[in-house]
């Protein structure tokens, strides 16, 4: 029973020089961490299956092997991460990812506030075009969020975190409620409130991608309210303005594009493929930009 824990942390360590923390999970941790033998960086999610309530270890480790065959599943797209490794052990679970240097959309947009629509353009393209190569294999992600989406040494997009992701059978709905408050698609929301609901798909991704476009250009979400009840009810009623000053400056174009997502009802939201031909699109800028 002890063998095959102690050889996979082992293996591991042997293999991999754990360095200092690059993000912190309710039951993860990732590291950036040496390949010894080459020198490359790596970026490693090590999953603490020991440190949970009796019972909870189980289902962990279940979500981890999920996410790790979804990842398998969507490997080989210049905007999704890449798996590169994985040891498993009675305790711990390591998923080494090749590493983003330059972090998190989000602590990128705090820095800078806001973006231009030239730069929203370029992230929101390779977003779209991540979730068209994950839908097309009929995953959901649903936890899509600026934290989920790292920028690498180009600042290109890595579509990451597939630990709610789900592959669904051809019209299979969804009804769980998972993701993070501000992002949450209304059918979502209802079907978790009310019984008689339909539930949800793949279309919850592309609200998500409607919130964060609305929030890169000005730097505030659209549903945004301090009681939650209220901000989970403006979603619900689809409740939200170009009214604010930080609009003034913004074209047609793009709030056309985040009318079109931010669609209360499911079937009449644009879907990612219409996303990606929208006329937002259409003149790109060149590639790749430079941050800040
Ligand atoms: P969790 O399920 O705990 O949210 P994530 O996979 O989202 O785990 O990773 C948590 C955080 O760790 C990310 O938001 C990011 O800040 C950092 N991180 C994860 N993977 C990488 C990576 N490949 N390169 C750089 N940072 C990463
Ligand atoms: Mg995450």
């Amino acid at each position: 029973e002890e063998l095959p824990d102690k050889y996979a942390a082992r293996g591991f360590y042997a293999k991999y020089e754990p360095k200092e923390i690059l993000g912190k999970g309710v039951s993860s941790t990732v590291r950036r961490c040496i390949e010894k033998e080459t020198g490359r960086e790596f970026a490693a999610k090590i999953i603490d299956l020991a440190g949970q309530e009796p019972g909870d270890s189980d289902a962990l480790r279940e979500s981890t092997l999920r996410e790790i065959s979804i990842l398998r599943e969507v490997a080989g797209h210049p905007y999704i991460i890449e798996l590169h490794d994985v040891y498993e052990s009675d305790t711990f679970i390591f998923l080494v990812f090749e590493l983003c240097k330059n972090g998190e959309l989000f602590d990128y947009l705090t820095s800078v506030v806001t973006l231009s629509e030239k730069k929203t353009k370029y992230i929101m393209k390779q977003l779209f075009e991540a979730l068209s190569f994950v839908h097309r294999k009929n995953i959901v992600h649903r936890d899509v969020k600026p934290e989920n989406v790292l920028l690498d040494d180009n600042f290109n997009v890595k579509l990451t975190d597939f630990g709610f992701a789900r592959k669904l059978k051809d019209d299979e709905k969804l009804h769980e409620v998972c993701g993070t408050p501000g992002y949450l698609a209304p059918e979502l929301l209802k079907s978790a409130m009310f019984e008689d609901e339909g539930g949800y798909d793949k279309a919850v991704d592309v609200w998500a991608c409607g919130v964060i476009m609305y929030t890169l250009l000005v730097g505030c979400p659209p549903f945004w309210h301090r009681k939650q009840m209220v901000m989970l009810r403006n979603i619900m009623e689809g409740r939200f303005t170009f009214s604010s000053p930080e609009w003034d400056d913004v074209t047609d174009s793009p709030k056309d594009l985040i009318q079109k997502i931010l669609i209360t009802e499911p079937a009449k939201r644009i879907t990612i493929d219409e996303a990606l031909d929208h006329e937002f699109f259409q003149i790109l800028p060149q590639a790749p930009w430079h941050a800040p």
